[in-house]
């Protein structure tokens, strides 16, 4: 089982790259932002519990996140492996997964930061916009769609996601910044740690990843 945890602050492109690498490794992106807001649009217990967090710009409760990461995980589409993007956010969500591996007699293969400077993630989180259909992330800037308010992939309407309004993204990085750091602290420590800097263009970062990975680099898909 090949788990790779992806870590990066909210705006850092952990969901562009995310997508490159399931679709290269051959493995689901398990999105625990996505998840939740698939509860929040079902309006399943978790989702209701989760929504008022969510708006806020804060921490779903490690006990709701990691209870949901792991049955997602159980499903046989993971069985080689998954792509873990936005999860773990905390050093207890890190603890659980790891007891979990545990379990079943393996562990965490790399933890790759995705590492972009602050002010770089105002102005990106700022201007971004995903697509209704599969969360495929576009810029209004620097990664626009080739037709406005359209998803180049499956075509469906781009929608700027509530909790990507400048107000939030600021209360949302603040929360959001210590807890990653301790997650940084737990894999450092595991010497699973891997840094790579985000603020180079999309395909550098995806060869960069790639590489730290141990995998060849021909045959990238572009994006
Ligand atoms: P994301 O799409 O990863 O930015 O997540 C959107 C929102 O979902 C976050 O702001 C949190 O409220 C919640 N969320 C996603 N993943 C987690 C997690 N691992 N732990 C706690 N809350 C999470």
């Amino acid at each position: 089982m090949r788990i790779v945890v992806l870590l990066g602050a909210p705006g850092a492109g952990k969901g562009t790259q995310a997508h490159v690498l399931a679709e290269r490794l051959g493995l689901p992106r398990i999105a625990t932002g996505d998840l939740f807001r698939a509860a929040v649009r079902e309006g399943t217990p978790r989702g209701v519990e989760a929504q008022g967090y969510m708006e806020r710009g804060a921490l779903v409760p490690d006990e709701v996140t990691v209870a949901m990461l792991l049955e997602r995980l159980a499903l046989p589409d993971a069985a080689g492996g998954a792509i873990l993007d936005g999860f773990p956010r905390t050093r207890a969500q890190a603890e659980a997964l790891d007891a979990a591996l545990h379990g079943r007699a393996t562990g965490v293969e790399a933890a790759l930061l995705i590492d972009v400077p602050v002010a770089d993630l105002l102005a990106r989180l700022s201007g971004r916009w995903l697509c209704a259909a599969a969360g495929h992330p576009y810029h209004e800037t620097a990664d626009a769609p080739r037709v406005a308010g359209v998803c180049d992939i499956d075509g469906s309407p781009l929608i700027q996601r509530d909790d990507d309004r400048p107000e939030v993204v600021r209360a949302r990085l603040e929360k959001q910044l210590g807890a990653l750091g301790d997650v940084v602290g737990h894999y450092r420590a595991a010497g699973l740690l891997q840094i790579v800097d985000g603020s180079r263009p999309i395909d550098d970062v995806t060869a960069a990843l790639l590489e730290a990975l141990g995998e060849p680099l021909a045959e990238l898909p572009r994006s």
